[in-house]
């Protein structure tokens, strides 16, 4: 489906329904199936006579890292409200007549990795709703929300379709916690505000979530309690925006103000920027966006995420020296840690490994010539470089081991001579119900070698299974040190299992909940049929 396949509708009344699509669902090819995925980014903007459309754009594109499964915007020109999404990535879901088509000066975007839900076109964000009282609610939600079987239960109560009949959702239904909240908060705006709605309904949700909204008139912008994902304000020549994260502030020329606090909900309108506290802060910010998820060009808590990269890599080379003739990333998340330790141990810095910058999510399926190259679609060694050398590889994490067991193999055929690995996250243990896609627990390599006699027998064991020469992890004190914020202000759960947001009971957490919610599935089933699940077994 391409979007000339998508007419606009541009006799659309007042809080129309969404531009609908229709539904595709080609099966998306990950190539980097073995990485963690990301979760989702959002874009705001309150803009008189700007192009908000394409500044909506322009800031997801910024963004596309944080989702690459679904892009969508919804814009308002003050009476209606438009809404274009689409499976794809942003550049391929938009093109310049479909932004043409939607004026306005509000706008909400969103890119999308599905953490709770398919991947299905119903379930791309923003996500619409109208009010009982006839005004239009788009949003779009970064994070994973840990109750979303209670709010679904709730909107069950309440009557709230999600295309339910009988207990059983219909093939058209969108099974995501962000639906759930449009929905309650829609029909809560029956009889308040949407502000007022949202103040009573965000303290209800649990778990991590940066949300942007819009009715035909205001733009809003909330973020959980914890601050789990990022969120920041920045400001126009005439308007505002809201965006994950504050490279995409500057890549559509607007100015950091400051980040959206934790707990805190902001209304921005012609009368300008309200702010309004719907909890206290406890703020747990993701110790991964600092290590993988953040662009290295974005600043978070007022630390920058590249020196924090770098410092990582310095402290990297103290703790774990080696004897080595040349230093190389694995591109592009391990380069800044690979510089650092190449600064750290007086090790030469060099590019063995050539990425390929626009490999990511492709819907054309590989041939099985194609699918045999593997990790060459993604990365070409330098074989000059690399023949005769003793390499220290520095990699951002290892999840499942497979990426870096293919490129060590791949290093050895180039002609390296011994192949030291150092990575720049400890190893990752526990799932995350926060946003971010690993594995399941047993999935993750960290949890299934070695005889976990000790800590260094496990590395042992992942040494073994990758193929290293040698390996080594950044410690969790180290990697914390390098994000200048105390331990008590962060998260690093998938390190630890020390989760900072109460998880409810196992058969309601998962990507696929609301499905098995909205199927009637047991309990039972839930839990036998979701891997997540087993994260609450502790070893
Ligand atoms: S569990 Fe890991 S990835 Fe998830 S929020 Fe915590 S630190 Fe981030």
């Amino acid at each position: 489906m391409t979007n000339a396949d998508m007419p606009v509708d541009s006799e659309c009344p007042t809080s129309t329904p969404p531009i609908s699509a229709t539904p595709v669902n080609p099966a998306a090819v990950d190539i980097d199936e073995n990485e963690p995925r990301e979760e989702c980014g959002v874009f705001g903007v309150w803009a008189p006579s700007e192009d908000v459309a394409k500044l909506t754009y322009y800031g997801l594109y910024a963004l596309q890292h944080r989702g690459q499964e679904a892009a969508g915007i919804a814009v308002s020109d003050g009476s209606q409200i438009l809404v274009f999404k689409d499976l794809g990535l942003v550049s391929q879901v938009f093109d310049e007549q479909t932004l043409a088509a939607m004026p306005g000066h509000i706008a909400v975007g969103h890119c999308r990795y599905s953490t709770t839900g398919g991947v299905t076109w119903e379930n791309a964000q923003p996500i619409f709703r109208t009010t009982a009282v006839g005004s239009g609610l788009a949003l779009g939600h970064n994070g994973n929300l840990v109750n979303t079987a209670e709010l679904a239960g709730r909107a069950r109560e309440l009557g709230l379709g999600q295309a339910v009949k009988g207990g059983r959702a219909q093939p058209a239904a969108a099974t995501s916690d962000s639906d759930v909240v449009t929905a309650l908060l829609a029909h809560a705006a029956a009889d308040s505000s949407i502000e007022q709605a949202a103040m009573e309904l965000l303290p209800t949700l649990k778990g991590a979530f940066c949300l942007t909204f819009m009715d035909e008139h205001t733009l809003y912008a909330a973020r959980d309690p914890h601050g789990v994902r990022p969120l920041c304000l920045g400001r126009l020549d005439r308007g505002w925006v809201v965006a994950s994260e504050t490279a995409a502030l500057d890549i559509v020329g607007a100015a950091f103000v400051r980040e959206i606090e934790p707990g805190e909900l902001l209304a921005i309108d012609a009368e300008g920027v309200r702010s309004m506290r719907f909890a206290n802060p406890e703020p747990k910010g993701c110790v991964f966006e600092y290590v993988y998820l953040a662009r290295p060009d974005t600043t978070i808590a007022g630390r920058s995420v590249h020196s924090t990269r770098v410092e990582i890599g310095r402290r990297l080379a103290k703790e774990h020296p080696v004897e080595a003739d040349l230093v190389i990333p694995v591109p592009e998340s391990g380069t800044p840690a690979a510089v650092g330790y190449a600064q750290g141990s007086g090790v030469p810095y060099g590019q063995g490994l050539m990425k390929n910058a626009y490999v990511g999510r492709t819907f054309i399926q590989p041939s099985q010539t194609i699918r045999q190259l593997g990790i060459r679609l993604k990365l070409n060694p330098l074989r000059e470089v690399i023949r005769g050398k003793r390499l220290i590889v520095v990699d951002d994490s290892i999840v499942r081991g497979n990426t870096q067991r293919a490129l060590i193999r791949m290093l050895r055929e180039s002609g390296a001579l011994e192949i030291h690995v150092r990575i720049a996250s400890p190893p990752v243990k526990w799932p995350c119900f926060y946003g971010i896609d690993f594995a399941s627990r047993a999935e993750l390599i960290a949890n299934g070698a070695g005889t976990h006699d000790s800590y260094d027998d496990m590395i042992e064991g992942v040494r073994r299974s990758i193929g290293a020469d040698t390996l080594g992890y950044i410690s969790t004190e180290g990697m914390i040190a390098a994000t200048e914020q105390p331990r008590s202000r962060l998260c690093c759960a998938c390190f630890d299992g020390d989760y900072p947001i109460a998880l409810p009971a196992e058969a309601a957490i998962g990507k696929n909940v609301l499905e098995g919610v909205l199927t009637g599935q047991s309990e039972a089933m839930l839990l036998s049929e979701n891997a997540n699940a087993s994260a609450l077994s502790r070893p």
